[in-house]
């Protein structure tokens, strides 16, 4: 052995010196010799939410059936099945005991929010209305149904919905269920900040008012902060093994992990810190303008819906984030860039080239990922694409798979490299965080910067999470207006500006964590919430 591990090496291999101290312990599961093993387990709580914070493919699925009663955790010995009695025996004295003796005894009831929402029309064949009181068991649907705004979808077919409409009803078809433990898997997804922020308080509420246990995975880690009550986070080597930490409190949880190092564990996760700006960084862009667009007004149809952008200018060499809700105008506005659509007011002879990677992510044909990258770029293979853009996007695994086999994530990574090894004037992307984990995250949005910087590229990037926005941008275009019904666009403004602009629609404020400096919404009405408000400094507080 090599003198870490007291029982036998997990890998059989000597060379392995960076073994963390869970693994001296043995394993909650490992699914056979080599193959991939679990430490330690999340421990839900009632009345609690616990959150867990770590990368996919590192044993959150395995952790949650164990927990839901699906699969009896072998403690590592897959040839000889030990029972539950030894099970609980492993877990005596601690936080598991009790709740592990309910599994055994058939006691724990579980409903459970599937992490690719996207899939839900192919399971289920009806209406919202059928989907969502077929599971009420609680007879909460009227007050989450109003709560989520899923009044106006109740009728249409599930089919028909698009990827925020099916986050939203998953997740009250998850909420409304009567069971004793609720695993979600993802809230944000699709959805805005607004829409985040009251799927974390419906959360919040069932566990404080049913005294009911939920156990949220989240990568953005301000909705993270705000739903959850204790914090696992969860590491390791995905696909070898993964390792589930004893709770911690979530700010220190979230700030262990962003700085890499796991205090109690004494245990490296990552080389560098993430660090964010603690003052409004970049206040000007320095390149040439890319495109100057006029004053432009688009509706649809007898004016259900119209968008009055004022007008403004985009700079080579920038990124430049988009935000605001969904259903205001962000995707229309895209098309009156390209020319696909034509304004009704305002004279734009826009016919700008931009590669576009839409919100839903749909390249699944039967094509392996090497070809359909090397399809789109001379570029493919290239020591600078593959430094740019394979290795930061962690496309050398799955370049020999096929595009229909990859989960959301992976998806997801091909599609933002597709994105950027087009030839275009304008690169705008659609909600690259959807579906990565926070490592991906920030490797994504370093590599979507550096191709800007080192390319002359325009990049336009609509996000709803925050981090990922004030990692990425230079420059905010922020929308507002009444979704569905009317949208405005102010012209491209500092992040300062453009932050405060932002969340004064909101109503959210953000304090900054003493220890990392990383932004932490405010409670409504607290101090600082109101002295940020009559200051109107909502994001960069001084
Ligand atoms: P996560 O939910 O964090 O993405 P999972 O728990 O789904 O991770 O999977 C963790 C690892 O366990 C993966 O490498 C997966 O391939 C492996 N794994 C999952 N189920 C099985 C199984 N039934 N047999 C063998 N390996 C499995
Ligand atoms: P966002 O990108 O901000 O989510 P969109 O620009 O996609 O918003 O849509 C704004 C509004 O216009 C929504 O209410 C949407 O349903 C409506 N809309 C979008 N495209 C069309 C269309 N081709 N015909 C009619 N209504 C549309």
């Amino acid at each position: 052995s090599c003198g870490i591990c007291v029982g036998k090496c997990p890998f059989d291999a000597i060379e392995i010196i960076n073994l963390p101290q869970e693994i001296q312990d043995d394993p909650a599961h490992r699914y056979g010799e080599n193959a991939f093993s679990l430490y330690g387990l999340p421990a839900p709580q009632e009345g609690r939410v616990t959150g867990i914070l770590g990368p996919n493919g590192i044993g959150k699925t395995t952790a949650i059936r164990i927990l839901a009663g699906e699969l009896e955790p072998n403690l590592g010995r897959h040839d000889d099945q030990p029972d539950w009695d030894d099970v609980l025996e492993a877990y005596r004295g601690t936080e598991l005991q009790d709740y592990l003796a309910d599994v055994r005894d058939g006691n724990v009831t579980v409903a459970r929010k599937p992490q690719y929402v996207d899939q839900i029309p192919e399971q289920f064949d009806g209406n919202t209305r059928e989907l969502l009181e077929g599971v009420d068991e609680r007879g909460a649907l009227e007050t989450i149904v109003e709560r989520l705004s899923l009044g106006p979808v109740m009728e249409q077919s599930i089919a028909d919905l698009s990827g925020g409409e099916l986050q939203r009803v998953a997740i009250a078809a998850t909420l409304v269920r009567d069971t004793d433990f609720y695993f979600l898997d993802e809230i944000t997804p699709y959805l805005d900040i607004g829409q985040r922020v009251t799927a974390a308080r419906l959360i919040r509420e069932l566990a404080e008012e049913e005294d009911k246990s939920m156990l949220v995975v989240e990568h953005d880690l301000a909705i993270l902060d705000l739903v959850a009550d204790t914090l696992h986070v969860a590491y390791g080597e995905p696909g070898a093994y993964g390792v589930v930490t004893s709770p911690k409190s979530v700010r220190n949880g979230i700030n262990e992990y962003l700085a890499g190092y796991l205090d109690n564990e004494n245990m490296r996760i990552r080389q560098n810190p993430i660090e964010f700006e603690e003052h409004a960084p970049r206040t000007e862009t320095h390149g040439d303008v890319l495109v100057e667009y006029p004053d432009l007004t688009k509706s649809y149809g007898d004016g259900e819906f119209t968008l009055a952008v004022e007008g403004g200018q985009i700079h080579e060499n920038e990124v430049l984030g988009v935000v605001g809700p969904n259903g205001i105008g962000k995707s229309t506005f895209a098309n009156l860039l390209t020319g696909n659509l034509a304004p009704d007011e305002g004279d734009a002879d826009l016919d700008l080239d931009i590669s576009y990677k839409p919100q839903y992510v749909t390249i699944d044909q039967h094509m392996r990922v090497d070809a359909f990258l090397s399809s789109i770029t001379d570029q493919f293979g290239s020591s600078y694409w593959n430094t740019e853009i394979a290795q930061p996007l962690q496309l050398e695994r799955i370049m020999e798979q096929n595009l229909s086999d990859l989960s959301g994530g992976e998806r997801q990574r091909v599609a933002i490299a597709a994105c950027l090894s087009d030839d275009a004037d304008l690169y705008l992307l659609d909600e690259p965080s959807a579906h990565l984990d926070v490592e991906q995250r920030v490797q994504a949005t370093s590599a979507i910067r550096r191709y800007a910087e080192q390319q002359d590229a325009t990049v336009m990037v609509i996000d709803h999470d925050i981090y990922t926005i004030d990692l990425l941008a230079d420059r905010l275009l922020v929308f507002d207006g009444e979704p569905a019904v009317a949208g405005h666009a102010s012209p491209p403004q500092s992040m300062r500006d453009g932050m405060n602009e932002f969340l004064a629609n909101l109503e959210v404020t953000f304090r900054r964590d003493n220890r990392t400096s990383r932004p932490r919404i405010n409670k409504p009405d607290s101090q600082l919430d109101k002295e940020q408000k009559s200051e109107g400094e909502y994001y960069y507080a001084p």
